[in-house]
């Protein structure tokens, strides 16, 4: 059954994507996944997707995680279904805008740290009781390579990935105490919908994009998904606060 036998994960917006290769990883390695997103259609398929796999301990709901309502039955209908939680990986993030920063709204601005990180830190704060009944656990967050170097298209955005570097650093010395390990992974630019404007085409954005990347290639969603289960697992017992850069050999540094 794999390293995760007996784990329970939720991974939010794991319908698509960066989000949808980590839940098929953690499902492989044994664990039981709650899968999530906005659209019932979206996470009926992955779940569909997932069990045709084989991995049968998958299950799903709609969770639109600025909902706090949302938020409240995703949990608890993990704990009903699965007996508890261990695991999060919080990977929920829009961008409704892309362009130079001093075009961006103010309206843009509240539903990308509402979503971004608020949720994140909401969504932590929820999931952390039932961690602490099961003795400990461990908690991923999605920020982005953006986080350290800001896109130029995409400021707000990237801004909202900085702040979440900050939180994972912000939550060490009270989750330590409860047993609990906190990490962020940042990605490059991964092939998925979210980044069709960097990556998809031969166009001046993507060439100037990977021109910049060591590897000179993008990624696909499951190279991240790698780094999420280090993360999670006991290999990484000793390692809090930390986040793991999947950016094709550019530097980060804030
Ligand atoms: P994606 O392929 O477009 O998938 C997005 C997923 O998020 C879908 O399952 C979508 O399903 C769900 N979703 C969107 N808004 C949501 C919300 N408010 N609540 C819950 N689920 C929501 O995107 P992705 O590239 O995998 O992005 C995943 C994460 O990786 C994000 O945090 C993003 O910032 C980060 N990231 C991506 C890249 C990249 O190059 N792709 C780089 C760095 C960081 P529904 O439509 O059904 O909600």
């Amino acid at each position: 059954m794999g390293k995760f036998k007996e784990k329970v994960a939720i991974v939010t917006a794991s319908s698509d994507g960066i989000g949808f290769a980590i839940a098929e990883r953690l499902a492989s390695e044994g664990a039981c996944v709650m899968v999530s997103s906005r659209k019932h259609q979206n996470v009926d398929g992955a779940v569909r997707e997932l069990k045709d796999k084989g991995y049968y301990h998958v299950s799903g709901m709609v969770c639109h995680v600025a909902n706090k309502e949302h938020r409240s039955r995703m949990i608890e209908k993990t704990v009903e279904e699965f007996g508890g939680i261990d695991f999060l990986v919080s990977n929920a993030a829009v961008n409704p805008i892309f362009g130079p920063i001093l075009d961006s709204t103010e309206e843009a601005w509240d539903k990308i740290f509402d979503v971004n990180v608020k949720s994140t830190f909401f969504l932590v704060k929820e999931v952390v009781p039932y961690m602490v009944k099961r003795g400990g656990g461990s908690i991923v967050i999605v920020s982005s390579q953006g986080g350290y170097t800001p896109s130029q298209l995409m400021g707000a955005y990237s801004v909202s990935k900085t702040a979440l570097l900050g939180l994972v650093k912000a939550l060490v010395p009270q989750l330590t105490q409860m047993n609990i390990r906190v990490n962020a992974i940042a990605p490059g630019v991964i092939k998925t919908r979210f980044s069709e404007k960097l990556w998809k085409g031969n166009n001046e954005i993507s060439d100037n994009y990977l021109n910049t990347i060591p590897l000179r290639r993008f990624a696909e969603a499951y190279e991240c998904a790698g780094a999420v289960s280090f993360l999670l697992s006991d290999d990484a017992s000793y390692v809090t606060g930390e986040t793991v850069a999947i950016s094709g050999g550019v530097s980060n540094r804030l």
